[in-house]
Formats: C-alpha cells, sequence, structure tokens
C-alpha cells in the first residue's frame, strides 16, 4: 500500500488530426469516469493541444505535451517552448522519450535542460528513461536508467522535484507487444526510487511517482500495478482507444481501493 496517488497519462504520439483528437478526447472524457483517485492525462499531438483542451476543460481529465524545446522563444523553426504548450492548457510534458532521445537527438544534456525549461515554467515532467534491447541483454539495465535519471534531474533543487513523474519505459517494450514482466519492470523502478533517494533523500523518493510504459494494455495493466513500486503508465498504442484506456485506468484506480 503506498500513498502515491497514481496516474495514467496517455501518449498519442504522431496520431490524430485535430477533429480526430477531439472526438478522441471526447470519448476519453465519457469513457473514464469521474471520481477516481487516479490522475489522468491526455498527451494528444502538439497542435491539438488548445482543442483536446476545450474538450476536457472543467473535468477530471488533465493534459500534457509530448515533447518542447528547453528555449523559452527565438530562431526554432518548428519548435514550442514550455510556455507555449502551457498557453495551450498543458500541465505536463513527457521529456526524453525512448523515440526523441533515438531520432531527434535528445541527448542526456538536453533532456536535463527540457526537465529544467519545464520545471521553470511550473509545469511537471513526465521524465522517460529505459535501456535498448542490448543493454538488457548485457545486464546494464540499472547502469543506464541511474544515468539518464541522475542526468536529467541535474541541477534539479529538492524543493521543485518532488512533484516530477518518471516512466520507466524500456525501449524493448514499446509498440512491441511485449512487456516487460511486473516483477523485472518492479525491481527497474526500485532501482530509479533509490538514485532519487540517493540524490533528495528518502522521503523526497518515497513520494516521487513512477510509471511503466510499455505495451501496457487493459489486460496486463493490473498486474503491473500490483507491484509496490508502480504507481500507474505511461500508455501509448493503447490510449487511442477510449475504453481501453479506461480500464487501464480502473486498474489503477483498484491498487488504492
Ligand atoms: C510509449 O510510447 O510511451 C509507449 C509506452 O508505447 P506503447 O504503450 O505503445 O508500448
Amino acid at each position: 500500500m503506498t500513498n502515491r496517488r497514481p496516474i495514467v497519462a496517455g501518449n498519442w504520439k504522431m496520431n490524430t488530426t485535430v477533429a480526430e483528437a477531439v472526438a478522441l478526447a471526447t470519448s476519453l472524457r465519457a469513457a473514464v469516469h469521474d471520481g477516481g483517485p487516479t490522475e489522468v492525462v491526455l498527451c494528444p499531438p502538439t497542435v491539438s493541444l488548445v482543442s483536446v483542451h476545450g474538450v476536457i476543460r472543467g473535468s477530471h481529465l488533465g493534459l500534457g505535451a509530448q515533447n518542447v524545446h528547453f528555449e523559452t522563444h527565438g530562431a526554432h523553426t518548428g519548435e514550442v517552448s514550455a510556455g507555449m504548450v502551457a498557453s495551450a492548457g498543458a500541465s505536463y510534458v513527457i521529456v526524453g522519450h525512448s523515440e526523441r532521445r533515438a531520432r531527434f537527438g535528445d541527448t542526456d544534456e538536453a533532456v536535463s535542460r527540457k526537465v529544467r525549461a519545464v520545471r521553470a515554467t511550473g509545469l511537471t515532467p513526465i521524465v522517460c528513461v529505459g535501456e535498448t534491447l542490448e543493454e538488457y541483454d548485457e545486464g546494464a539495465t540499472a547502469t543506464v536508467v541511474t544515468r539518464q535519471v541522475r542526468a536529467a534531474l541535474e541541477g534539479i533543487p529538492a524543493a521543485d522535484v518532488s512533484g516530477f513523474v518518471i516512466a520507466y519505459e524500456p525501449i524493448w517494450a514499446i509498440g512491441t507487444g511485449r512487456p516487460a514482466s511486473p516483477e523485472g519492470a518492479n525491481a527497474t523502478v526500485a532501482v530509479i526510487r533509490a538514485v532519487v533517494a540517493d540524490l533528495y533523500g528518502h522521503e523526497i523518493a518515497e513520494g516521487m511517482r513512477m510509471q511503466y510504459g510499455g505495451s501496457v494494455t487493459a489486460s496486463n495493466a493490473a498486474s503491473l500495478f500490483a507491484q509496490p513500486h508502480i504507481d500507474g503508465a505511461l500508455v501509448g498504442g493503447a490510449s487511442l482507444v477510449a475504453e481501453g484506456f479506461a480500464s487501464i485506468v480502473g486498474a489503477a484506480s483498484a491498487r488504492v481501493r
């Protein structure tokens, strides 16, 4: 049993037109019922933030962006800042998703700068960490996530870090239909919690919410959430179907009953 409030976030990635995003958000608003203990965050494509915000305003659903630039403004064609996504209604930003790290040059240094930019804007980062299949096979998981967490939190004072969310997302589990085992995911999140404890102390580490991400579905969510260190999920593919996503949220809420 834990006092940490579960948090389930849907990462829609580069899916949905504005009209489709509005339709999905409308279905999610109806499917994910009010009153549950789980915090729910929708992360549509940037272009749909404003429209989705309009749909979920006044509901229990929160809004997040999938990425931001670390600068506040300037000559960065095609990028958006944390302040911009905040002005569109976002409260969360996914930072350091493995797809951004692998394909768009988000190094540990860039992730760290983005985390600081998000924090400076008063938004909450969902910091993604996770190892490749090769690193997993080499037994390097703990080393990799330790490096990533330390880098991402570099320079963040204790007073600011406690609301952060960390998502452990083994890259080999993302979009593959092969999630990590609940025990394996829990063990790595325990490593992450120990790193946070080392940096900020036991109390902050115990209070910080940590998600698992990677092929989470309505069928496997409950077994993942039964693990003591896993406080929710960052959901990709399964967040695009309202009923399935609602079931995942339900599984997270069942954890605290
Ligand atoms: C993700 O991209 O963050 C993710 C977890 O994707 P999926 O749920 O589709 O594996």
